[in-house]
C-alpha cells in the first residue's frame, strides 16, 4: 500500500496564524509546517489571508484590517526568504513548474475577505503585484461587493466591477463564503472558471457554507474547482466527523461529475475541529491510504488530492494580462 500522496490544497489559514502567533514556518505546532509537509509525496498549497475579523470573530475596523493584512503578507515574505530551499512563491504558472522541478512546495497566495483592500477594484492590481492569484468576494459579513452565506444579498454593481477587474488581471474568483444569491449573480457575469476553495456538499451536510448540487455542477461546467473542507461541522451536522464523512462528500461530488473538478481545501489552521485521525498536513497520507483501503481508485484519489488542482493551475493561473 502506498505511504505517500501528492497534495495541492486550495485553502489554509496558516500564513496569518504564523504572523499573529509569531510562529516558525519550518517547524511549529500549527496544522501546517514545512517539515511535516515534507512527509507528503509533493505538496503545493494556497495560503489564504483572512484579516477582517478579530480573535472573537468580530469585524475589524477597515484601517486595522488592512494593517493586519499587509503585516501578515510582509511576515510571510520573510518566511519565504528564510525557507527558499524548500518552498517557492508561485506568481504564475512558470513558477509552479520551477517549484515542481526543484522539489519545492509551490506556495500560492489568496485573499479571503476583500475588505483588506477596501473592496476596491482599483486595488486589485496592487494585490496581483503582491503575488495574489485568487480572492473571495466576502468572508462571513456583508460588504460593498456582496452578501455572505446565510444572507440573501446578491452581487452589487461594485461587486460586478470587482469581478470584471479581477478576471482581467487573471485573479481567480473564489466563491466559498458567498451567498447563494450572489453566487448566481456571479454566474451571470463571470468570464472565467471559478473556484470554491473550501466548501463541501449541502446534500450531505446541510450547512449554508456548503454547496448545493446545482452550484457544484455549474462550477464544473465552467471548468472550475471545488476543494473539500476538513472542518467537522461542514462534514457532519453533529459537528464531529471522521474519514468516512470526508468520503461521503467526495463520493457525492464525484457522482455529480467531479472527477476532473474535485480537489481539497482543508481549511487547516482555520478550523479547530478536524475529522478523527487528522492531526495536520502530514495526515493527508493517512486519509489517502484509508480511501484506497475503502476501494477508491488510485487515480481518483490522485485527482482529488492533487492532479485536478495542478491541471487547473497550469491552465488558468497564467501570467498577468496587464497591458495586453
Ligand atoms: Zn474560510
Amino acid at each position: 500500500m502506498r505511504e505517500q500522496f501528492p497534495v495541492f490544497d486550495l485553502h489554509c489559514d496558516t500564513a496569518v496564524e504564523l504572523s499573529l502567533q509569531h510562529k516558525d514556518w519550518a517547524s511549529n505546532d500549527l496544522h501546517i509546517d514545512l517539515e511535516r509537509a515534507g512527509r507528503l509525496l509533493t505538496h503545493h498549497q494556497f495560503y489564504a489571508f483572512c484579516c477582517v475579523y478579530d480573535r472573537e470573530g468580530l469585524p475589524l475596523p477597515a484601517p486595522l484590517a488592512e494593517a493586519r493584512f499587509l503585516n501578515a503578507v510582509s511576515d510571510f515574505y520573510s518566511h519565504l526568504g528564510q525557507n527558499n530551499t524548500t518552498a517557492k512563491l508561485c506568481r504564475n504558472v512558470e513558477d509552479l513548474i520551477v517549484a515542481a522541478k526543484e522539489n519545492k512546495q509551490g506556495v500560492f497566495l489568496s485573499l479571503e475577505g476583500p475588505e483588506a483592500i477596501g473592496c476596491d477594484p482599483d486595488r486589485l492590481e496592487e494585490l496581483k503585484e503582491l503575488g495574489f492569484l485568487m480572492t473571495t468576494l466576502t468572508w462571513n459579513y456583508p460588504n460593498a461587493l456582496a452578501g455572505p452565506q446565510g444572507t440573501d444579498q446578491g452581487l452589487t454593481d461594485l461587486g460586478k466591477a470587482f469581478v470584471r477587474r479581477a478576471q482581467e488581471l487573471g485573479i481567480v474568483i473564489d466563491v466559498s463564503h458567498l451567498s447563494e444569491k450572489a453566487f448566481w449573480d456571479l454566474i451571470d457575469v463571470t468570464t472565467a472558471p471559478i473556484v470554491a476553495s473550501h466548501s463541501n456538499s449541502r446534500a450531505i451536510c446541510a450547512h449554508s457554507r456548503n454547496l448545493t448540487d446545482e452550484q457544484f455542477k455549474v462550477i464544473c461546467n465552467l471548468g472550475g474547482l471545488v476543494g473539500l473542507n476538513l472542518y467537522a461541522p461542514f462534514l457532519n451536522e453533529k459537528g464531529i466527523a471522521d474519514f468516512s464523512d470526508f468520503k461521503r462528500h467526495m463520493d457525492h461530488f464525484l457522482d455529480l461529475g467531479g472527477f476532473h473538478h474535485l480537489a481539497v481545501g482543508g481549511d487547516l489552521d482555520g478550523c479547530d475541529r478536524l475529522p478523527t485521525g487528522f492531526t495536520g498536513v502530514e495526515s493527508w497520507n493517512d486519509l489517502g491510504r484509508w480511501l484506497l483501503q475503502q476501494g477508491e481508485e488510485e487515480e481518483t484519489v490522485n485527482n482529488v488530492f492533487n492532479n485536478n488542482a495542478v491541471h487547473f493551475a497550469l491552465k488558468h493561473l497564467q501570467r498577468s494580462r496587464v497591458g495586453r
